[in-house]
């Protein structure tokens, strides 16, 4: 069944199912993500990609509302681009950005100031070296649970990987805490690249940056 909205005053017809996010491609309407990836199941833990639905109170992620007949979208409003200033200031003030060039791009666009957050805590971790093939440097890493995701039932079965630790120390763990090579991980690489920022990298990369290892 064929579904019409209309997104940023341009009408679009999609089929039943498609969301938000996609119909918005459909026009040509860009909307930013990070934790969204397109082979894999979107987690919508981002919340990056929210935007204004007319009548419905809250912002809605994109990448998980589905169209609906008659909807009328606002993707670059005031109010959502509010809401992506603030999500990109309290990242960049709380995590290790220099390797993510596109979320780096995305504060530029969305004039953010990090520095209205400054004084918080700054969510640092050892870096994890503990197999011959990658490494894990959480300092880096924004939570986006691709690498959780491709590593379980969207790609690889392999479920290495689970969530560690509480609130603000929560990160992406092993089981148990296990070193790598502990665990059911089969070194598959997945992971490192469905990655948006430098917190998983090849063990060879990462030597190179890091000489003195
Ligand atoms: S390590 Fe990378 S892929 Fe995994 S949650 Fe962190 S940023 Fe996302």
């Amino acid at each position: 069944m064929s579904i019409t909205l209309t997104i940023d005053g341009q009408k679009v017809t999609v089929e039943e199912g498609t969301t938000l996010l996609n119909a918005a491609a459909e026009v040509g309407v860009s909307i930013p993500t990070i934790c969204y990836h397109p082979s894999l199941t979107p987690p919508a833990v981002c919340r990056l990609c929210s935007v204004e639905v007319e009548g419905r109170r809250n912002l809605q992620p994109a990448c998980v509302v589905p169209a609906a007949e008659g909807l009328v979208v606002h993707t670059n409003s005031d109010r959502v681009r509010t809401a992506r200033r603030v999500i990109l200031e309290l990242l960049a003030s709380t995590v290790d950005l220099h390797e993510a060039p596109e979320i780096q791009a995305m504060l530029e666009t969305y004039q953010c100031n990090p520095a209205r957050f400054s004084g918080g805590a700054v969510r640092r971790f050892e870096v994890l070296v503990d197999n011959p093939f990658y490494v894990r440097d959480y300092s880096q890493c924004v939570m986006c649970w691709r690498c959780i995701q491709v590593c379980a039932d969207d790609v690889q079965y392999t479920y290495a990987l689970t969530w560690g630790g509480r609130g603000f120390h929560s990160r992406v763990a092993t089981y148990f805490e296990e070193d790598m090579p502990d665990t059911t991980c089969v070194f598959c690489g997945n992971c490192v690249g469905v990655c948006p920022t430098g917190a998983l990298k090849g063990l060879v990369e990462w030597k190179e940056e890091h000489e003195q290892y």
